[in-house]
């Protein structure tokens, strides 16, 4: 039998044993690349509030005019009533479908329309009429007129979709939206032109998450549809309507402070397939950057913070461009909308992409969103 000094003994040299191997485990623990970079930029400018009160801005996109890119548009929804058309400075524009209560927007480049190459933006329309719109983008009056056939495109027999984002093939040079609806079904639908100025749309495909998605975006280039179930992650498809049904979750909700609920994606083009997955985690108020190509390995976290203009929380959609739009945004923009506006109602922040990117993110104003 052991004294009870010997007994002493044979625990200490096990708890020192055990936190020496703590200490190892620990020392050894790789560190996720990028876990600490955070970078905080601050608004350069700020659109109107929405008309709408409470929860009611949701989505922007931006239009980048084919020759000059002051010219360029940024529009953004009011989910409790229309769409609106921005200039980059924030002050408005035009205000379409009001009461139509669009949720998501995108804009698609290069529709071939009665022979001509045109812009478009599509929206989910959850007011009376539920499904999807598309409007075409006059560059010379840089004003938007509804080119739905039939006035909406009718989405999951009838039902609400929620988010929505629009995809042009680079093989097929088809033109498509991706459409979603809080039952975690995901519809693909075909464009095409059907006469009279007007555009058609064609399901052609049905994917399905097990809970609810909103935020999504498609790579034009690479052929990718990125999907966020909202507390999940971030799901990455075959954006091709053969590509078949099987997704796989590059982003996880606790990996990298991706926090839920996963809203707004968007995708920074550059050069030669390079560039980022930036993805609204709504829960910490941060914007979490993924590279484009590759496994889309975890890069770095954007925590904007007030200045001038007031921080932004709560986030849903967000979307970014490389290209130069304003004098006050010539290496990019990257909008983001705001749950809180200090000054009232919701409205969208914009950021100049070179104070996101500094020294540690690609700035490529080259690529063109026509591919040209
Ligand atoms: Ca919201
Ligand atoms: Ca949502
Ligand atoms: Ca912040
Ligand atoms: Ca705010």
């Amino acid at each position: 039998m052991k004294t009870f000094a010997e007994r002493s003994l044979v625990v200490l040299v096990v708890l020192a044993l055990a936190a020496a191997g703590l200490a190892r485990l620990g020392a050894g623990k790789p560190r996720p690349a990028g876990e600490d970079i955070v970078v905080t930029p601050e608004a350069r400018a700020q659109t109107v509030p929405v008309p709408s009160g409470g929860d009611a801005a949701d989505d922007p996109a931006l239009w980048v005019h084919p020759t000059d890119p002051e010219q360029s548009l940024l529009l953004g929804t009011d989910k409790q009533g229309g769409l609106h058309v921005y200039n980059l400075d924030g002050s408005h524009r035009q205000l379409l479908a009001d009461g139509g209560r669009p949720n998501n927007v995108d804009v698609l480049y290069g529709f071939r329309l009665e022979g001509h190459d045109v812009d478009l933006a599509v929206a989910s329309m959850r007011g009376k009429a539920l499904g999807a719109k598309l409007w075409r983008i006059d560059p010379k009056t840089r004003t938007l007129s509804d080119v739905t056939e039939g006035g909406i495109f009718k989405t999951f027999g009838g039902g609400e979709p929620y988010g929505c984002c629009t995809y042009r093939s680079a093989t097929s040079g088809k033109h498509y939206f991706f459409i979603n609806a809080k039952s975690g079904e995901v519809e693909q639908h075909l464009l095409e032109d059907a006469g009279q100025g007007k555009v058609r749309s064609k399901k052609v495909r049905t994917l399905r998450l097990k809970s609810q998605p909103e935020g999504c975006v498609a790579d034009n280039e690479l052929g990718h549809l990125y999907v966020g179930e909202e507390s999940v992650g971030v799901w990455k498809f075959g954006a091709e309507p053969d590509a078949g049904a099987e997704g796989k979750l590059v982003a996880k909700v606790g990996e990298h402070g991706l926090t839920a609920d996963v809203e707004g994606l968007t995708i920074y083009y550059a050069r030669g397939g390079k560039g980022y997955l930036i993805v609204s985690s709504q829960g910490n108020d941060t914007f979490k950057v993924y590279t484009r190509e590759g496994d889309n390995r975890f890069v770095l976290t954007i925590n904007p913070k007030g200045g001038k203009i007031d921080d932004v929380s709560d986030t849903d959609g967000i979307c970014v461009t490389s290209c130069p739009t304003s004098k006050q945004f010539p290496k990019g923009v990257l909008v983001v909308q705001d749950g809180h506006n200090a000054r009232g109602k919701q409205n969208f922040k914009l950021y100049a992409w070179e104070d996101i990117a500094a020294d540690r993110l690609l700035i490529d104003t080259r690529w063109s969103p026509r591919g040209k």
